[in-house]
């Protein structure tokens, strides 16, 4: 069940807080879907910073005794997401290093597109690295840069670089929140009576019962400490092209994401496909969970009745005993279930937030003839996905892409459907673009923001594997 686009991390910072890292710690909970290989928490007492950091999901990384040493008034933390070969705890952030004089934290959401050239050269000039990620080349460009304030060399640092981030650092005496020009990833501004908060979503603060504020603007710098909250835009205007791609399926439902209902986003993307494929079916069935709200919009515009015909497991591990005998789907079945009695002698309407490899919806829709279906029609709410992610998702290459290893007329029989049909990429522009508002939808058109460095590896978080 991996054949998904898989985010790459969430972040939160909370400044004036008692118990900051018991309210980090929650956060990162509510933003345990950005990332489950590793964890981590780093808080500020006004003098040194503490961290903790681990692999596994958050409530495995930490207890009680941890969090209890984990002292201040301030906090930063970070859910990573990593593929296999990456998962090693080197790479769980935030990472905590003193930089000339500065201690200081970083925890990054997105991916930097000029990493490789900026590390050679860092490393060129003597800079010595010691993880495989793209979020230390900050750390070294702040350590060497010759401006005198830590603000001021943070903000030379991040002008020498490219692609996305959504960082949260912590100094002993202050917490920096910073957006790249572009706003590819999402970071929100909210409070907890005095505190400040920020999270990669707004249901970071629903947990901890903060209020939201408002989206930390691309190219914004924020910076908290004990005069207040000051706001800057040091870096040169560019044109907003946040992630399409939280709102068709990273974010959670619940949140409030680049100014969106993410719900609301799905729904009517849901009612829009209703409205342009149509179905003659008796059930409208979804893909959970990400497929749930799309599935909805599209019982409530054409009228189908919406049933749960397939159930998803909550307690499946990362790690399970492969069967000695072999069991057809196995993977697809661990986390998926048809409800017999709801598909047998049915025509279904299933409906999924998109298709990647199309491995898993081939197993899914093979399940559900097996389970009695009689007709099965496929209905994705985004378009056909052609390209990688340069910014911060992991992605398969262009070559394991469904897309673009069938022609779109034979998709629905490689699914073994009886037929297919996506949102157009048109439709999904018509619904998001709003006055100036622009997008990334690279993944979808081919279209980048950023082109991604000639030699960049596609699979972004293998970028530095052969040097580590
Ligand atoms: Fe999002 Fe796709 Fe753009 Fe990546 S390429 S930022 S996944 S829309």
């Amino acid at each position: 069940m991996t054949d998904r686009f898989q985010d790459e991390c969430g972040v939160v910072g909370i400044y004036g807080a008692e118990e900051a890292s018991n309210l980090a710690y929650l956060a990162l909970h509510s933003l345990q879907h950005r990332g489950q290989e590793g964890a981590g928490i780093v808080t500020s007492d006004g003098e040194r910073l503490r961290a903790h950091r681990g692999l596994g999901l958050v409530g495995e990384v930490f207890d009680q005794g941890i969090l209890t040493r984990l002292t201040g008034n301030a906090a930063i933390g970070h859910n990573r997401y990593s593929t296999a070969g990456e998962s090693s705890l080197r790479n769980v952030q935030p990472f905590v290093v003193r930089a000339r004089l500065d201690q200081v934290a970083v925890a990054h959401n997105g991916n930097l597109t000029n990493a490789h050239g900026v590390r050679y050269e860092l490393e060129a000039r003597g800079s010595i690295f010691a993880s495989s990620s793209d979020t230390e080349c900050i750390l070294h460009l702040v350590a060497t840069s010759n401006r005198t304030t830590f603000i001021n060399r943070l903000v030379d640092a991040l002008s020498q670089v490219q692609g996305a981030f959504s960082l949260v650092l912590l100094t002993p005496d202050q917490l920096v929140a910073v957006r790249d020009p572009h706003g590819f990833r999402p970071l929100v501004l909210g409070r907890r009576g005095s505190a400040t908060i920020l999270a990669s979503e707004t249901c970071a603060l629903d947990i901890i019962g903060g209020e939201y504020l408002r989206e930390v603007e691309p190219g914004e710098m924020v910076i908290v400490d004990k005069q207040g909250l000051t706001s800057i835009s040091p870096f040169p205007r560019r044109p907003r092209h946040a992630c399409v791609f939280e709102h068709i399926y990273f974010s959670r439902p619940n949140s409030v994401t680049f100014g969106r209902s993410v719900y609301d986003s799905r729904h009517k993307v849901g009612r829009l496909l209703a409205t342009v494929d149509p179905v003659d079916a008796d059930i409208v069935v979804p893909v959970p969970d990400s497929g749930t709200p799309a599935a909805l919009g599209y019982s409530f515009q054409s009228g189908v009745p919406f049933q749960q015909g397939l159930i998803r497991s909550h307690y499946v591990g990362r790690t399970f005993i492969e069967p000695s005998q072999q069991i057809r789907d196995f993977g697809v079945k661990l986390k998926l279930s048809p409800v017999r009695e709801i598909i047998e002698g049915r025509r279904l309407v299933v409906v999924d937030d998109s298709i990647v490899r199309g491995t898993t919806s081939r197993k899914i829709v093979r399940m559900l003839r097996e389970a009695g279906a009689l007709e099965v029609h496929v209905r994705i709410a985004s378009p056909p996905i052609i390209g990688s992610c340069y910014y911060g998702v992991d992605t398969p290459t262009r070559e394991e892409l469904i897309a673009n290893r069938h022609e779109p007329e034979n998709i629905s029989d490689y699914l073994g459907a009886d037929s297919l049909a996506h949102i157009s990429l048109e439709a999904l522009k018509e619904h998001f673009v709003d006055g100036e508002e622009t997008w990334c939808d690279g993944c979808f058109s081919g279209d980048y923001p950023i082109a991604p460095e000639p030699d960049a590896p596609e699979h972004q978080l293998s970028l530095f594997e052969a040097e580590a």
